[in-house]
């Protein structure tokens, strides 16, 4: 009998079998996952698989194959993610899912690029010039236009330059958190700018704000409560009659109004757009990028031509300042074709569910059962806060929900009723087959 594991053999001896990382990282197979990923990375995963030879769990023999397998797909951990949430925006998975043109503008930006450089004369030019133009273009009443690194920064420049160490009236109605514990009074307030508060949390008329505006008003500030609706006794005074009542009294009316909606969109009766708030008199707008207009992170300035220019010519500007990749995507988002969030949107609910029977089909050819169901998505994200969508899902055990979420493609669904619901409304359409693909990679009785 000699019952001596490997593992409790002296460490010396161990150390002798354990290859060194040099060795290792020599390896032909290894070279191109070094050009890929690059050296340090690569070294990284040889150094945690040397360790479990050390430990004893791997033997010495196993090593490359386990350096290859635990190697990343990519440089960045960022992973795809399948969103069949039914929330359209999500703000945990990226929100808005980008266009082809706009993941292709990024690319061909993505070295150096014509940002700021007119090839024609050789000189310097406009950052941005051409997503600026198509930028106005997409909302004639603006004279002016700017973007910056998101919404919450056009408000930050905004209440910088036009209220620091003076008042911002608002209404108690709409002093919004906008998620994770940001709440925009105290975004205002961070700019040196004081609040004065006006009306109640339901109610606020346009008395409120006259009776408040004095020498010290910087601005008057509408904000759209994006992520909630209040029922029941309540009023606020629209831009439109604000504007009016405002006006000769050299009160600039910003309205923030979250979802960065351009145009006023026929599924969206409620929610307020730029173009409709700055016919209405709205001496400046802001939004964001990201929401409802389909595009990358950003955040949208647009209005009086000179209070543009001078937001834009402020130091802070250049701290929130967007680069090349997000200038690409914006204009690629403007001129190009439909956004996924305005297809998902407007997709029909009897073709949802046509595309959720295929998917069934499909999932039951492997013999994995699963039920169309109809169900309701959302917009999300600061958007039509209220609105159901109807739209159909894949119901599935909820066990199988964890094991989706870490598959590869990564797939988030949600939970209701003990079930696993896998929306459709959320998920493009060209991304059907990785869903059927995901849903039998991790389940156990698939078969074929
Ligand atoms: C989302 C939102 C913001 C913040 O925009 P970000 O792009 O997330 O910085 C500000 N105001 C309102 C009303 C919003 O809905």
């Amino acid at each position: 009998m000699d019952p001596t594991p490997a593992s409790s053999a002296p460490s010396h001896d161990v150390r002798r079998t354990v290859p060194r990382t040099d060795v290792v990282l020599a390896d032909p197979a290894l070279v191109p996952a070094r050009r890929r990923l690059g050296p340090a990375l690569v070294k990284d995963v040889v150094t945690e698989v040397l360790a479990r030879v050390r430990a004893g769990s791997l033997a010495p023999s196993g090593v490359l194959d386990a350096v290859l397998e635990a190697l990343p797909p990519a440089a960045s951990s960022l992973r795809p993610v399948v969103n069949a949430t039914g929330v359209l925006l999500h703000t945990n998975l990226g929100r808005a899912p980008l266009s082809q043109a706009a993941v292709e503008a990024m690319v061909s930006a993505a070295g150096t690029t014509d940002v700021e450089f007119d090839r024609v004369t050789g000189t310097r030019a406009r950052r941005g010039r051409d997503t600026m133009a198509a930028l106005a273009a997409a909302v004639p009443s603006a004279g002016g236009v700017h973007v910056v690194n998101n919404g919450a920064a056009a408000l930050v420049l905004a209440a910088t330059v036009l209220a620091q160490g003076r008042e911002i009236i608002v209404s108690r109605g709409e002093m919004v958190e906008i998620g994770d514990g940001f709440r925009l009074p105290d975004l205002l307030v961070s700019t040196g700018a004081q609040l004065r508060e006006v009306g109640t949390t339901n109610r606020t008329c346009v008395q409120d704000y006259l009776a408040a505006v004095g020498d010290r008003t910087g601005m008057v500030l509408k904000v759209h409560p994006s992520n909630f609706v209040v029922q029941g006794f309540s009023s606020s005074a629209g831009v439109g009659e604000l504007a009016r009542a405002l006006a000769g009294m050299d009160v600039p009316l910003v309205a923030d109004l979250g979802s960065g909606l351009l145009r006023r969109h026929r599924l969206l009766p409620d929610e307020p757009d730029a173009e409709t708030a700055l016919a209405a008199g709205a001496t400046l707008v802001t939004g964001s990028g990201d929401k409802l207009l389909g595009g990358p992170q950003a955040g949208l300035l647009l209005g009086d031509r000179s209070l543009v220019d001078r937001l834009r010519r402020h130091p802070l500007a250049r701290a929130l300042r967007v680069d090349k990749l997000t200038l690409a995507a914006l204009e690629a988002t403007l001129r190009g074709p439909v956004p996924p969030v305005i297809r998902a949107l407007e997709a029909d609910v009897v073709g949802l569910r046509g595309r959720a029977t295929a998917i069934a089909r499909s999932l039951l050819e492997h013999g994995i059962e699963s039920e169309v169901v109809d169900c309701q998505a959302a917009v999300g994200a600061g958007g039509a806060p209220g609105l159901a969508l109807p739209s159909s899902a894949i119901r599935l055990p909820h066990e199988l929900a964890a094991r989706l979420r870490q598959g590869d493609p990564a797939v988030v669904g949600r939970v209701e009723r003990g079930a696993l619901l896998l929306d459709i409304r959320s998920v493009p359409p060209e991304l059907d087959e990785d869903l059927v693909r995901a849903v039998l990679a991790c389940s156990p009785a698939a078969d074929g």
